[in-house]
């Protein structure tokens, strides 16, 4: 069997920057807790467990010692309660998701409405919208544009792991309904490159892998990316999920992974691969 794997697989610049600003913190043995999960991704979750890191779920009254804010960014009203709890606060959010909070705000002083296209239960499309209350929306869907009321001028933002190709579809469906609006196409260089690549890849193999957590957006996106390849598609979260039988029959097979992905759990599942063919890694 013939494997080929993503370059772009794996972590990005702002998983890797939340997840060691975290682990480097933590060498310093003070308490500490990240304000929801650090990222989207149960091994690296059980990692900085280990190493003390717990995670806070509501914002205390009073806390002691080090809160990190996650790589998907959180609303200003909650970055000033965490700081209002006496605790040291590090801010991990992505500069690339900064990029778009900054965006906003920018606007909202000149009094434009906010469409953000994205998930909307997903936690940075919850912090992008503490920026541009209330004059937010968010479209997942055509349905939704459906039902946009504008009465003012408006931006369009997207959350930074988006598909391209839906964003333009929605994008242009937006600008039918409601035209000059102000297009900011906020995907991240890295989510970008990755979508690319699954494209590319679905190209040349018989089925493709995508490793990555099951409450990974971006993961779950690249599946989706590379169902609609035409390719069919397996998508685990560690090597205990491949169904090595039904992966066993392809002749070249195609592996990627999401932006909060280590590369232990990839490689996991490379040696998986190999070991079919009586390779040894
Ligand atoms: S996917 Fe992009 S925006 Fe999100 S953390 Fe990674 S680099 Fe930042």
């Amino acid at each position: 069997m013939k494997v080929i794997l993503a370059k772009t697989a794996g972590f990005c610049m702002g998983v890797q920057r939340a997840v060691d600003t975290t682990l480097k913190l933590a060498e310093r043995k003070d308490p500490i807790a990240t304000f929801g999960p650090l990222i989207h991704n149960p091994q690296v979750l059980e990692q900085l467990k280990e190493k003390g890191v717990t995670v806070l779920e509501e914002i205390p009254e009073k806390s002691e010692g080090i809160i990190v804010v996650r790589a998907h960014g959180i609303p200003p009203i909650q970055k000033k309660q965490l700081e209002a709890t006496g605790a040291e606060i590090h801010d991990a959010t992505c500069p690339r998701v900064m990029n778009v909070q900054a965006i906003i705000r920018k606007y909202k002083t000149q009094d434009y409405f906010t469409i953000i296209i994205g998930d909307k239960n997903h936690a940075e499309v919850i912090g992008l919208m503490g920026y541009a209350e209330p004059q937010v929306a968010v479209v997942s869907d055509e349905e939704d544009i459906e039902k946009l009321s504008i009465t003012s001028p408006y931006i369009v933002v997207s959350q930074t792991t988006q598909d391209e190709v839906k964003f333009k579809q929605l994008t242009d469906k937006i600008l039918e309904y409601h035209p000059d609006g102000k297009i900011f196409n906020t995907i991240c260089d890295s989510t970008h490159n990755r979508q690319a690549e699954v494209r590319e890849i679905c190209e040349k193999v018989d089925a493709m892998i995508v490793v990555g957590g099951k409450g990974s957006a971006n993961t779950q996106r690249l599946g989706q990316i590379a169902m609609e390849m035409k390719v069919p598609v397996f998508v685990v979260e560690s090597k205990q999920d491949l169904d090595l039988q039904k992966i066993n029959k392809f002749e070249c097979v195609g592996i990627s992974a999401g932006a909060s992905t280590p590369t232990c759990v990839i490689d996991e599942i490379v040696c998986a691969l190999k070991e079919i063919e009586g390779e040894s890694c």
